[in-house]
């Protein structure tokens, strides 16, 4: 319908333009379309963002040619920081942008906006002054066509569904580095990222050992989880965390790995893959006698045996194995474990760690599966870096969507002849495949062809090739526990695809011997033994939880341990040396492959566990605000009360340790739910913080919150109103049942008017956060603002 909105356009201008008017467009907030994915109820959705940029840019370009770059055209749809100077060199003006600032950094972004028109104007300055409407109209037509090849802007397979973590969200000590979390080895990337920024890259690779002794294979073929819940997602783009851990190992020197003296406890330890040798680096570390047994010839596991060189070139995992076997591991190589062997390891150790791994693909359980056709997928890949030939023939198809699948489907492509093709089969859509991103790309980029929706159902041998019979399937509206999309058969709709070779790449699964646990105490299983094919960090990862667990076992304990002095992170202070640290703006085309960008892209690191403020950041209304407060710690008691007598115990502690933390303001919340969307856990602030009131009426509306009446603060709980002042130097509590007078600094209970009769509890630790809103937030903003 563009020739008819053209002629209803010219006609409004040129009736504007008889009566003297300004005349002008507006594209264009959101587009109304089809309901296609029946995601939402709604028969029609509203596009936004980055699909409605591309074409919201050509139809301006459109537009601007039919009227010769005339038309004042004011623009919105998917503007954001970093398009905006294109829009504008484009004749697009002004434009108006408006969820970009209900994200993380939300007004502060707009010094973003600032910057990038600045540096444009400083760089472009011929441009911005001598630019006429033809220019700009080359502009538009330009940037329109460059946007389809643009990356940022193509349908994008993401990383991660959203970037929460699965934290819940307190009153008090929120902050915590979401990558951390997502870390299976609790790596502390905002700490060798912030001494990666200074340059300091030997001490960067000290922290990554403090948890990791695989930095160089890690830095290759880690899923990094990490980079999926990386707070800069919501600002750019996250945080090339593996890059920047490979290129600190590479060059990083760390300081000498020195285990202890021998304690004079022994583990043996059964497989020499990632969990095994993770295990024996801990162990061995701490003065352990550690003998590794190994069935093949040579240490490193699955990850050497099956990953392709081309993705980890095994001089990098040697790196590795060198650095854990030097401080003093002892390894027997092609020494199998059987039953008997176990029995006798387990006598003669303090522990068993059995780290065998999954080293058995899991088979495809389909009528014909047993044809000469199909291949295993483990032993392709061991044959493949064994430099072993394999004729595939010139349809080869893989079944599955995990990593392996796209190794075995990306080697394959490699080995096949010119005229052959390589498919990948998945039962669900390619957003849902297990495989890691990049992975999915690179392969589809090395011209592997993906087949989605389709579960194979029997393979029937015909004339010299195979016909995979495969079940058509659909997406459904419900999503699964496991946050994807179900998918169900189509009814009665199969197809038939052509095949030389069959590799189901389905997964590993342990092969085990029968461990007889029952005479074995000493004995614990780890890595894929234990889970049944993970990943090389999870991997890792267990290997350090049992010697974390044996470390902490009687008679064992701590004071056979030397524990890592670990900085608190309310002792930290990298933020505060920010200044010292080069530009972390963002770059463009990131790269980590000098010393200056490597610097430059750990120093875009934003050191969430120092500071969040994203609910106050993002709440339009400045609801949530932020206040500091010392690290505090009390032992709190409690009150047992009979009849008019009581009781006082000790209960718990409570500690404070954080600087930053956060209130909402009841008076301003129109409860939007903005900040639940973007807080990096699954709390929500508005609901989960102290919520304080400024003006009575508020507080009288409200269910829960304080309000401070002259130097009382009040605190309304589940429709009681419990009391706290100071007077002469102690504080007093108080509600319906008790008045409690207590020590100022430390909450210790100094005398009890019991105001109730009955047999009751009281539990006092809300007088902490009740002390902290009265001291730190209401009687500061008196100063302030008397
Ligand atoms: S910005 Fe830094 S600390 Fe924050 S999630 Fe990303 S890598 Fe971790
Ligand atoms: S729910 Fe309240 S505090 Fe949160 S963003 Fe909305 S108005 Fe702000």
């Amino acid at each position: 319908k563009y020739a008819d909105a053209l002629s209803i356009i010219k006609n409004l201008w040129a009736l504007s333009q008889e009566n003297n008017l300004h005349f002008a467009i507006k594209l264009t907030n959101t587009l109304e379309v089809k309901n296609n994915k029946k995601i939402l109820a709604e028969e029609m959705n509203y596009m936004s963002g980055r699909a409605l940029h591309v074409l919201s840019v050509s139809l301006a370009a459109q537009l601007q040619e039919d009227f010769h770059g005339e038309l004042p055209i004011s623009f919105s749809g998917g503007a954001h920081a970093f398009n905006l100077v294109d829009l504008l060199k484009g004749g697009l003006s002004p434009v108006t942008v408006s969820s970009d600032l209900l994200k993380p950094g939300a007004y502060g972004r707009l010094q973003q906006y600032y910057l990038n028109l600045w540096r444009s104007k400083e760089e472009e300055a011929d441009y911005w002054k001598n630019t006429d409407q033809e220019d700009q109209l080359d502009y538009l037509k330009n940037y329109a066509q460059q946007l389809l090849q643009m990356e940022d802007y193509k349908y994008q397979i993401f990383e991660s569904k959203d970037i929460k973590s699965q934290k819940p969200l307190n009153s008090f000590d929120c902050i915590e580095a979401p990558c951390m979390q997502a870390c299976p080895t609790e790596q502390d990337i905002p700490d060798y990222l912030h001494f990666a920024a200074q340059g300091n890259f030997n001490k960067a690779l000290d922290v990554i050992y403090q948890n990791n002794p695989f930095p160089y294979t890690l830095g290759l073929v880690c899923e990094h989880s990490c980079q999926t819940k990386c707070t800069r997602i919501n600002y750019d783009k996250p945080l090339r965390i593996r890059d920047l851990k490979e290129f600190i190992a590479l060059n990083g020197e760390a300081s000498e790995a020195q285990a202890l003296p021998l304690n004079g406890f022994s583990v043996a330890v059964i497989g020499a893959g990632p969990s095994g040798l993770s295990a024996a680096w801990f162990m061995a570390l701490q003065g352990w006698k550690v003998t590794i047994y190994e069935k093949d010839g040579e240490a490193g596991g699955l990850p050497q045996q099956i990953i392709p060189d081309f993705r980890l070139q095994k001089e990098k995992l040697r790196l590795d194995i060198k650095r854990i076997l030097d401080i003093g591991v002892q390894i027997h190589y092609n020494s199998p474990i059987d039953t008997l062997k176990l029995e006798k390891l387990s006598k003669e150790n303090d522990y068993v760690y059995f780290a065998s791994g999954a080293p058995k693909s899991k088979s495809l359980n389909i009528k014909g599966s047993d044809v000469a056709g199909v291949r295993d997928s483990l032993k392709f890949l061991r044959d493949y870096n064994l430099g072993i030939e394999v004729n595939l023939g010139e349809k080869i198809i893989i079944i599955g969507g995990g990593n392996t699948a796209m190794d075995v489907a990306r080697t394959a492509n490699k080995i096949k002849n010119k005229k052959a093709q390589v498919y990948v089969v998945y039962r669900r859509s390619i957003a849902q495949m297990p495989a890691e991103a990049q992975e999915i790309k690179d392969a589809l980029e090395e011209g592997v062809i993906f087949s989605e929706l389709l579960t194979p159902v029997e393979i029937i041998p015909e004339q010299g090739v195979y016909r995979l019979k495969v079940q058509k399937m659909h997406l459904l509206t419900q999503f699964g526990d496991d946050g994807r999309q179900k998918v169900a058969p189509i009814d009665g709709e199969f197809d038939f695809l052509e095949a030389d070779t069959i590799i189901p790449a389905l997964g590993q699964q342990a092969f085990m011997p029968t461990l007889p646990f029952n005479n074995m105490k000493n004995l614990y299983v780890g890595g894929d033994a234990g889970r049944g094919g993970s990943s090389i960090v999870q991997a890792v990862a267990d290997g350090r939880l049992f010697a974390e667990h044996i470390f902490d076992l009687e008679p064992f304990g701590a004071s056979l341990r030397k524990k890592q002095s670990k900085e608190k992170t309310s002792e930290r202070k990298h933020l505060k040396d920010r200044n010292t640290v080069v530009n972390s703006s963002y770059p463009k085309n990131a790269s980590v492959a000098t010393f200056l960008e490597a610097q430059q892209e750990a120093a875009r690191c934003l050191q969430c566990n120092e500071y969040c403020n994203i609910c106050v950041s993002v709440c339009p209304n400045r609801a949530n605000e932020s206040y500091t407060i010392p690290a505090q710690h009390y032992r709190v008691q409690d009150i047992d009360i009979n009849d008019l007598e009581f009781t006082i115990r000790p209960s718990h502690e409570v500690k404070i340790n954080q600087e930053y933390q956060v209130y909402n303001i009841g008076d301003y919340c129109n409860q939007c739910g903005n900040c639940s969307t973007f807080c990096p856990t699954i709390g929500a602030p508005y609901l989960d913080k102290p919520q304080i009131h400024l003006s009575r009426i508020s507080f009288e509306e409200s269910s829960r919150g304080y309000f401070m009446q002259k130097d009382v603060l009040l605190k309304k709980e589940k429709n009681n109103l419990l009391k706290l002042r100071i007077e002469t130097g102690k504080l007093i509590y108080e509600d319906e049942n008790v008045e409690v007078v207590l020590t100022y600094d430390d909450l210790r209970i100094l005398d009890v008017y019991v105001k109730k009769e009955g047999e009751y509890k009281i539990e006092l630790d809300k007088i902490v956060e009740m002390k902290i809103m009265l001291v730190y937030v209401f009687l500061e903003k008196q100063k302030l603002f008397g």
